[in-house]
């Protein structure tokens, strides 16, 4: 044992490594790869104490008694993909729970559902369902290695999300353990269920704040047959809004509507020799899914549509060219680090009808605190990355950031939108949850986070102090 390790502490330690030997680590090798998460916001981060890897439910909920009794703070932690600080210690007193080693499932062909364990990698899920004709369709940047856990804990979301909803929409249930080592079973692999409160689909988005989600029951729906992806080109930013609200209320559902500034195309230009015309102000990725005859009709509709609007339009024929536009699309983030040393990465949500005042709004705030200004992403759902760039070494340029960033969250909630669509609070946005719910709201985070975790162990200081 490490001797460095408090007495209480390592007393506790010893008593777990008798169940899980070598799925007990205090190495200070192994503990210092788990302090970091993706945040790109310097955070001051502490080494955990240990880190756990169970391997069943059973184990979980025996770590979690144990460690909740002699009141010993708790981090879960899928794949340590967060942006806002939410996978990473504060205290140093932590214990890191890493469901790497929970990462199966089970798929259910007859009720098109899966129960899965919190380690499973949310693509290796997907493709897996997929050979059955089935899909399960969120789908963050981050699915080749985030965790279904993570996902759940996050309510992430992706671009497909404008036709299919986000993580929430596809889970039935949850299994977890929270206070002092009481477990939990809400909800059935079933489309319907009124019995009480929701408390499924309440944790969902609870960031590991309330308790450890250790099994979830998600729903499947028949995959889409065909896939189409179409680039719409801008010369003015007002077209894009309108271009947007266009598409959404002509009759045609596109599975995606992706948006890219003119920073955003000259940046994966640079990344990806795509050669995409930087001359435009901006870009709109649509795709098209459904039976193929729908899609064929429904892409000859948009691209009509957006001709008669003035827009030039290219498409892509082929699978090849398709998989391009979409690589293009998420490379954007490490596309984008190149414009600065340093990346704020804010994914705010606006009402879609709002869009077209909100863009120039934020270029204008960007200009305010000369800072270099990059935003993409899910326009069809309001739900836009911010991207300041600035030198990390400038403690002035942080300073602005710092300040840009306050007054980007106004504007959002003055335009009656939401200062996270995905990453969530965590830490780094924690001060400005109050700017969105008042204080009303805060407290009742506060008396629900107190309700399932009266001694504050489970992920302590995200989202909320108490
Ligand atoms: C390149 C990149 C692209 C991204 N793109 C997107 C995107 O498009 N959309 C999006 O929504 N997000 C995106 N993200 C953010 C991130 O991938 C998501 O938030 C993801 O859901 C986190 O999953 P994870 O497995 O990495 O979880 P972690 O980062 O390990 O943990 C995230 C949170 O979940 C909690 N948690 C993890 N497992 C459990 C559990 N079993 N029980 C309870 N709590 C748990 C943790 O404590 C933490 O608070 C991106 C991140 C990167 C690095």
């Amino acid at each position: 044992m490490n001797k460095a390790l408090p007495k209480k502490v390592e007393k506790v330690l010893e008593l777990l490594k008798k169940d899980l030997g070598d799925n007990l680590k205090i190495d200070i090798v192994e503990r210092v790869l788990y302090e970091k998460d993706a945040t790109a916001i310097p955070i001051e981060t502490k080494t955990p104490q240990a880190v756990i890897f169970p391997t069943n439910k059973k184990q979980v909920q025996k770590i979690v008694e144990i460690l909740y009794n002699e009141d010993i703070p708790m981090i879960p932690r899928g794949a340590g993909s967060c942006l806002t600080g939410g996978a990473v210690g504060l205290r140093g007193d932590e214990v890191v729970i890493s469901f790497e080693k929970m990462n199966k499932f089970k798929i259910d062909l007859d009720n098109a559902t899966v129960v899965a364990q919190p380690g499973v990698i949310t693509y290796e899920l997907q493709k897996a369902v997929e050979k059955h004709g089935l899909f399960y369709p969120p789908d963050p940047s981050s699915y080749k290695f985030s965790t279904i856990g993570g996902n759940i804990a996050e309510n992430a979301g992706g671009p497909r999300c404008v036709k299919y909803g986000v993580t929430r929409d596809y889970v039935l249930g949850l299994e977890g353990v929270i206070k002092y080592g009481q477990t939990f079973k809400f909800g059935a692999p079933v489309m319907k269920d009124v019995a009480g409160y929701d408390f499924t689909k309440f944790l969902v988005g609870s960031e590991g704040t309330l308790g450890i989600i250790t099994e979830a029951i998600l729903r499947l729906i028949p995959l889409p047959k065909e896939r189409r992806v179409l680039l719409a080109f801008f010369d003015r930013l007002e077209d894009v809004g309108r271009a947007v609200t266009k598409i959404m209320t002509s009759g045609v559902f596109p599975s995606a509507l992706e948006f890219m500034d003119k920073a955003c195309i000259k940046a994966v230009n640079e990344y990806k020799n795509l050669g995409l015309p930087e001359d435009k102000v901006g870009l709109l990725l649509i795709e098209l899914d459904g039976h193929p005859l729908a899609v064929e009709q429904e892409l000859l509709e948009v691209s009509e549509m957006l001709k008669n609007m003035g827009v030039s339009i290219q498409l892509a024929h082929t699978k090849e060219e398709e998989e391009k536009l979409w690589a293009a699309r998420r490379a954007l983030g490490p596309a984008i680090s190149k414009l600065g040393t340093g990346k704020v990465n804010e994914d705010i949500v606006v009402p879609r009808s709002r869009l077209a005042e909100y863009i120039p709004a934020v270029e204008k705030l960007a200009k305010k605190y000369e800072l270099i200004c990059a935003i993409f992403g899910h326009i069809g759902d309001g739900n836009l990355h911010v991207n300041f760039m600035f030198d990390k070494s400038n403690p002035q340029e942080v300073e602005k950031v710092e300040k840009a960033v306050e007054e980007l969250f106004k504007l959002t909630v003055d335009f009656g939108g939401s200062i996270t669509g995905e990453h969530g609070v965590g830490i780094t946005k924690k001060p400005f949850l109050k700017l969105q719910l008042g204080d009303v709201g805060i407290e009742l985070v506060k008396g629900v986070k107190k309700l399932f975790d009266p001694k504050n162990l489970f992920n302590p200081g995200k989202v909320v102090d108490v």
